[in-house]
């Protein structure tokens, strides 16, 4: 018998907002998971470096999860620094989680790039895989990420209880429109960003004059 599945929710969070928050709360939700771990990236190896420091992310991280007893911070990459690949932080929750389903949550648009991740065909042996829809974003294109589609695509939550790792959920969520990208544009520009954050975080990059 598995222990409840827990999800994990990669990001670089800068700053986390209330689409983030809203796809953590369906997966939790609609996948039936005993916490949803928000793993804050040091350094996507994909992308340009955060704008905002390790700690003020990790701060208004946070901020966002105080009123959600099911959402864990998970500082392990930001601790262990440099470029962080999925693949090992993967491979060490699973040293301490033997006997739990693990479920890694992601939008489309990030799965639509899941092959170019570091040992990404490596993570199925480790994890099963969460996709949740996105205003706006492409289906998969990559002809290697429809053959394991075809090969692992399970259509109920109930499928990730029996397995540890391996199987790609795709959940339709009623998605925000919202983008750490929008709300940075907006605040470099000098307009608010009140409604598209937790009002906590909003004051918190009020406070420390953060995206300016
Ligand atoms: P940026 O605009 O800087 O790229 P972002 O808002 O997409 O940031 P990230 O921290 O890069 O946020 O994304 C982390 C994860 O959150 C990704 O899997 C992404 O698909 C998902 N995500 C981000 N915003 C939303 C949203 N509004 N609805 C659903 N998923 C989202």
């Amino acid at each position: 018998m598995l222990e409840q599945a827990i999800g994990i929710f990669g990001g670089t969070f800068d700053p986390v907002h209330l689409g983030h928050l809203h796809l953590a709360a369906s997966a939790w939700q609609m996948a039936n998971l005993k916490e949803v771990r928000m793993l804050a990236c040091a350094q996507s190896p994909l992308r340009t470096e955060p704008i905002a420091s390790t700690k003020h992310r990790l701060q208004m991280l946070k901020l966002a999860v105080t009123e959600h007893a099911y959402l864990i911070i998970d500082d392990s990459e930001i601790i262990r620094g440099d470029k962080s690949y999925t693949f090992d932080t993967l491979q060490n929750l699973r040293a301490t989680f033997k006997n739990t389903p693990l479920c890694l949550i992601m939008g489309i648009d990030a799965f639509c790039n899941f092959y170019k991740w570091y040992k990404w065909q490596n993570i199925f042996d480790l994890a099963h895989v969460i996709v949740a829809n996105r205003p706006a974003a492409n289906k998969p294109q990559a002809t290697e990420l429809i053959l394991e589609i075809k090969k692992r695509q399970v259509f109920t939550a109930k499928n990730l209880e029996h397995e540890l790792a391996g199987r790609i959920l795709f959940i339709e969520i009623n998605p925000l429109p919202i983008s750490a990208t929008q709300i940075r544009w907006l605040i470099k520009n000098g307009q608010s960003a009140s409604n598209l954050l937790p009002d906590k975080v909003w004051q918190y990059i009020q406070n420390n004059n953060l995206y300016k």
